[in-house]
């Protein structure tokens, strides 16, 4: 058997943790810039306000009903995440992290006749150790999981935030109340489609000949859906010691840019966030991609993003942020149009390989130790202290196209300046 563990609300409730207050009231949270409502909590999604809607659109009635509104606070949910994993890792001998606020479990030796017992601990020592409400799914597949775990979530009062679906009779019950729109991995355009042969629940599905699934529902992805909705498992668990073969950061600017050196500040500051994540992971980047987005036409109605991109292969693979940033500014510059207006920015590092493996060659020389103490220094006084307290000229000292966010709350666990106060 697996299990989804999935953290309700998560991001509104990092916020709760530090504001109590707010329990059972009605909790957003913004994405980047403010601009979408990202995270909900119940007495939110009561009062009808809408997942990813924007936030001006429904500003009248978050005022109405004094709903508490956050700007996405990353540092925040990044280590109330971590804390959250290392819970799971402690309690489950394999976990495999599967989003910001998700991990499966591989409950393979765990007695089936506790099962229901062993989750109901997950989440009670979940909740205790961090704070955060969990919900628990658990079935023979993951995708029945992911169904068993909305489920749990839709219905916490019922449910007590777990569900099992161990015999044929639960898996049945439980697909037959599921709209074949909210299986994991069907999509809005793929739901459509089902509809159109009268498919409309997770059970219609999965009475499905895994030959009409091959026909009609993308091939071997569609094969694979109706066998784990049939309790077959297709989709295993990812190892854990996995390292991402990519990173990306990009962002929205707070305001609309016309000059290069502003750009090229932003994406200097954006490599550095970006080669952070690639040392986290003891990784080095074998190629860089820098993409930027303008947006020519002055009327949001004709609103219209063109994006660019350039691409190159490092010539050795590298984890340094000087030299990540050097390499980037001729793309920059390639990219760049005279009287454009940019609206964003990102860049990709690639090909990443473990530090240990990077090829040297005669003409250069593995590079000092003292650049890698360098790097390992300053992430660790920008973790602690806060980010960019050191930075490379390159990434400017106005940042006047640094994205909005004013409602963040404070970065309580990860600042020494910032730490909570007990009055
Ligand atoms: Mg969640």
């Amino acid at each position: 058997m697996k299990a989804i563990v999935d953290c309700n609300s998560f991001y509104a409730s990092c916020e709760r943790l530090f504001k109590p207050s707010l329990n059972n009231k009605p909790v957003v949270v913004l994405s980047n810039n403010d601009g979408c409502i990202v995270s909900r909590t119940d007495e939110a999604k009561a009062l009808g306000i809408q997942m990813a809607g924007p936030y001006f659109q429904n500003k009248k009635e978050i005022e109405q009903n004094n709903v508490a509104v956050f700007s996405s606070n990353y540092h925040l949910y990044g280590d109330m995440s971590k804390r959250v994993m290392d819970t799971l890792k402690m309690l489950s001998p394999a976990v495999e992290v599967y989003s910001v606020d998700e991990s499966f479990l591989d409950l393979a030796g765990i007695d089936e006749a506790k099962l229901y017992e062993y989750s109901l601990y997950l989440k009670h020592t979940t909740e205790l150790w961090t704070g955060i409400p969990v919900s628990v799914g658990v079935a023979p597949t993951k995708v029945l999981s992911k169904i068993a775990n909305r489920l749990a979530k839709k219905d916490k009062a019922g449910t007590k935030g777990v569900m099992i679906l161990q015999t044929a009779e639960q898996q049945m019950e439980a697909l037959k109340k599921t709209a074949v729109e909210d299986i994991w991995g069907v999509g809005y355009a793929n739901s459509k489609k089902l509809q159109l042969f009268n498919i409309n629940t997770a059970w219609d599905l999965k009475n499905m000949s895994e030959e009409w699934a091959r026909k009609n529902l993308g091939g071997v992805v569609g094969v694979r859906l109706i066998k784990e909705l049939n309790g077959m498992p297709c989709i295993e668990m990812k190892d854990p010691l996995t390292t991402k073969k990519m990173i990306a950061t990009t962002r929205m600017f707070g305001k609309r840019i016309y000059t290069l050196q502003e750009i090229k500040e932003a994406v200097a500051t954006y490599i550095s966030r970006a080669a952070e994540k690639l040392r986290r992971q003891n990784g080095a980047a074998g190629s860089l991609s820098i993409f930027l987005v303008s947006n020519n036409n002055t009327s949001y109605d004709q609103y219209a993003p063109s994006s660019q991109s350039a691409y190159i292969n490092l010539p050795i693979a590298t984890y340094l942020t000087n030299t990540l940033i050097s390499h980037a500014m001729p793309l920059v510059e390639s990219l760049f149009n005279e009287g454009g207006c940019y609206i964003k920015a990102g860049v990709i590092l690639g090909k990443i390989v473990p530090c240990e493996t990077i090829q040297y060659n005669l003409f250069e020389p593995e590079e000092k130790l003292f650049a890698k103490k360098l790097m390992h220094t300053v992430d660790n006084i920008n973790f602690s202290m806060r980010n960019d307290l050191i930075k490379f000229a390159r990434s400017g000292t106005t940042k006047n196209w640094k994205m909005r966010q004013e409602k963040r709350s404070k970065q309580f666990t990860t600042r020494w300046d910032e730490l909570f106060l007990v009055k």
